[in-house]
């Protein structure tokens, strides 16, 4: 069955089209730049951005499948988290073309998502394994099991900033712009990563909480002298933040007997973390899966490919009514609320 998904949470408006867990084509629009002078979304700004760009994503996504909208079997939509406005477009899009074509429409949870972008790249995940999910808004330790058919258990979460949000913030105090973790990762590949010992504060047994180690980057700002070593700063923090997600991740794995780990999320694009993951991981028999860094952040391709599981496994269609819930947990692949904010 083709699955078409469609993703609008954010700023990036995505579509993708999967049959078979096998990725046919997909087109990514973003809003990114209309942003940038702000120093951050502006939910409104996306919304609109959406709207003016999902039909022509969907052509595009469909030209480069080589397929016509006929053949779509179902429609896949991000239905939350993420920005209200902005996840109401996507939603919108995908019951007007599922009404239209007479084919299931299916809500999905966008981290559920960015776990699933990887299966597209290394096939189906075993029938265990830890993920780290780290992105934007969210920083979370997860158990998986069937992404289909199992409820997904949080092992841990962040206390406060997400690891995504902590790269923005750092980058933003280093006059890096927006966003900010591709430009501070590039800042710090010329920089020492032991220059500056950053503090790595963690929560119970598999929490975070990078708040402090942002402020920590800020005092040091504040009370050197001279030129700012920025190369050094980005590397010493970038260091820190892998340093905890990794050890983490680890531990999760070897006190459930899991010998995967997923990583996924905008953050799994960093080179660093997929390195460090790789070589704490090899130690221990622990095979690393990171998706390539295009489907590590938004695109409609992963959300293609939960639904393609969805649809496997005889998931309910969406509800006529199904709305976007802007903050619902991650505790299935499944997510088609009705009401919610
Ligand atoms: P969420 O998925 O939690 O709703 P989101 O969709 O905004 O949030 P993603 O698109 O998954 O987030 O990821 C974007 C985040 O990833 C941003 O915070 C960005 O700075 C970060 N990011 C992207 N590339 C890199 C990189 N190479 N190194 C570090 N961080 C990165
Ligand atoms: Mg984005
Ligand atoms: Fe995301």
């Amino acid at each position: 069955a083709v699955v078409m998904g469609i993703e609008s949470s954010c700023d990036e408006t995505g579509v993708g089209l999967v049959a078979d867990g096998r990725l046919l084509g997909e087109c990514t629009a973003t809003s990114m730049d209309e942003h940038a002078r702000f120093g951050g979304i502006v939910p409104e700004v996306a919304a609109r951005a959406h709207l003016q760009s999902m039909v022509p994503a969907v052509r595009t996504a469909l030209e480069r499948a080589g397929l016509e909208k006929g053949d779509v079997d179902a429609v896949a939509v991000t239905a939350g988290p993420g920005l209200s406005t902005a996840l109401t477009v996507g939603i919108a899009a995908a019951k007007a073309y599922a009404l239209a074509l007479g084919v299931p429409l299916l809500g999905v949870h966008h981290l559920a998502g960015h776990v699933a972008a990887d299966t597209l790249e290394h096939g189906p995940l075993p029938e265990r394994s830890v993920g780290l999910v780290v992105s934007g808004g969210h920083t979370s330790l997860l158990m998986l099991g069937d992404l289909a058919r199992d409820p997904i258990v949080h092992l841990g979460d962040t206390a406060d900033d997400a690891a995504g949000e902590a790269f923005d913030k750092v980058a933003r105090l280093l006059g890096l712009g927006y966003p900010g973790g591709p430009a501070l990762s590039r800042a710090a590949a010329e920089g020492d990563p032991g220059a500056i010992r950053f503090p790595r504060p963690t929560v119970g047994p598999y929490g975070f909480s990078f708040s402090g180690l942002k402020s920590a980057v800020a005092r040091w700002i504040d009370a050197s002298q001279g030129p700012l070593p920025v190369a050094d700063i980005a590397a010493s923090f970038q260091e820190a933040v892998c340093d905890v997600l990794t050890a983490k991740a680890v531990a999760a794995c070897t006190d459930h007997g899991v010998d995967t780990l997923v990583i996924a999320g905008g953050v799994a694009a960093n080179g660093r973390l997929r390195e460090l993951a790789e070589s704490r991981c090899a130690e221990r028999g622990i095979t690393v899966r990171v998706p390539p860094p295009r489907l590590c952040t938004d695109n409609g391709a992963m959300i293609a490919a939960v639904g393609s599981m969805l649809v496997e496994a005889g998931a309910p269609w969406a509800p006529p009514g199904m709305s976007a819930d802007s903050s619902a947990p991650l505790t299935a692949a499944l997510l088609q609320p009705v009401k919610g904010a």
